[in-house]
């Protein structure tokens, strides 16, 4: 633990052109960095109710209604705080008794603790699964709403989402996935994530696309009995949201960021490009761990392995964090696992932002050091 870190410089062929391989916040291109330096001066510190930042609100909502092929009456609405908050406003306005979750790593098991500690739901129905797999949903009668998560960031496996049955709704924690996994619409009523993912930009905002059925429970539940703080009110949210607007302030530097960043996707071919993207860095990084002496894919069944964070456990002959901290001391950065995973392992994002050849360059470099580390 207290080894001091070997000395590796890795030479300049090892070295990747952008060193940024967390999993969130992630890598934000530079282009979009100085797009906003240029717009900056009629952009920023303008409000956010004026059509300079609503006609990026629009841009956003319209970008990726065609980046997901959202069908008619499907609405993308958002909001201040991220994907844990957007938990705490499904818990008060989407719920209406029970909800199903499956849980298999950090982020799905907090999303189905929160629900268990709210006073007005019962139980939530919880099915687990071994770390490194996921479960399968059950049709329910019982439950009004399947809570799926496309990728947990924290382990690495992916799953695809399908519907359990036509009575509960099906809300996607699509956090990591979102914009670097295929989905096709019909299969979900509400796919919720963060921008600092494979939107490439800040935290700090929720988004959900959201099916007709989605907004009638939201606007059911709104006009129930129920509490629901304003801050947290989905029905606040939405009708701000067809207004361009959130309800309050947003932070203008994410929202130029994520608009950036759905063009980006759109212009190159949207999903089906991002997807493809995504796939191909995964493949060098789990083809080099299959082959690799000293590194070995997380994940055993191939097709839960992540396309957007990959999981790789080290040999125990070499401590993981110590190779992660040779990495960042020559400008890789961020690679360490998930905290609380505890494996002796490297996770890496493989968002679209993130160019394959520097993933490749990547595995080269860890390669080298692991080695290094075994000669001493
Ligand atoms: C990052 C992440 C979250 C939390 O996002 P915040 O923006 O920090 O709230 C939730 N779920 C998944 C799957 C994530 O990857």
């Amino acid at each position: 633990m207290s080894d001091p870190i070997p000395e590796i410089r890795l030479p300049a062929d090892l070295l990747p052109t952008d060193g940024r391989f967390g999993s969130g916040p992630s890598k934000v291109r530079q282009d979009a960095v100085n797009a906003l330096a240029d717009a900056a001066p009629e952009y920023l510190g303008t409000s956010h109710r004026q059509a300079g930042v609503r006609s990026v609100v629009a841009g956003i909502r319209r970008g990726l209604a065609e980046l997901f092929s959202l069908p008619d009456g499907y609405e993308v609405i958002m909001g201040n705080g991220g994907a844990t908050i957007f938990w705490d406003a499904a818990i008060l306005g989407l719920i209406k008794q029970q909800s199903q979750h499956l849980s298999f790593g950090e982020f799905s098991a907090k999303f189905a603790a929160a629900v268990a500690a709210a006073p007005h739901l019962k139980e939530p129905e919880v099915i687990e699964s071994p770390t490194g797999t996921h479960p399968e949903p059950r049709s329910n009668p019982e439950v009004d709403v399947y809570a799926l998560t496309q990728n947990e960031t924290s382990t690495g496996v992916a799953m695809d989402i399908r519907r359990p049955d036509e009575n509960g709704l099906v809300l996607v924690d699509a956090t990591s996935a979102a914009g670097g996994m295929r989905v096709d619409p019909a299969s979900f009523d509400v796919y919720y994530f963060s921008p600092q993912k494979c939107f490439g930009a800040d935290g700090g905002l929720w988004i959900a696309c959201c099916s007709p059925a989605a907004i009638e429970r939201i606007e059911r539940i709104a006009s129930s009995q129920r509490w629901i703080p304003p801050s947290l009110d989905l029905s606040i949210a939405l009708e701000n949201s067809r207004k361009d607007q959130t309800y309050n302030t947003p932070a203008l530097a994410t929202l130029f960021l994520v608009a950036e960043q759905i063009d980006w996707i759109n212009d190159h071919g949207g999903l089906e490009w991002a997807a493809t993207r995504c796939e191909f860095s995964a493949a060098v990084v789990y083809g080099w761990a299959e082959e690799s002496a000293i590194a070995t894919p997380f994940v055993a069944r191939t097709e839960d392995r992540s396309p957007v964070t990959a999981t790789i456990d080290l040999d125990p002959a070499m401590d993981a964090a110590t190779v992660a901290a040779v990495l960042r001391e020559n400008g890789i950065v961020d690679t360490e696992p998930y905290r609380k995973l505890g494996r002796n392992q490297l996770r890496f994002a493989l968002f679209p932002a993130i160019e394959p050849d520097d993933v490749a360059i990547l595995t080269r470099a860890v390669e080298h050091i692991g080695t290094r580390i075994l000669e001493n």
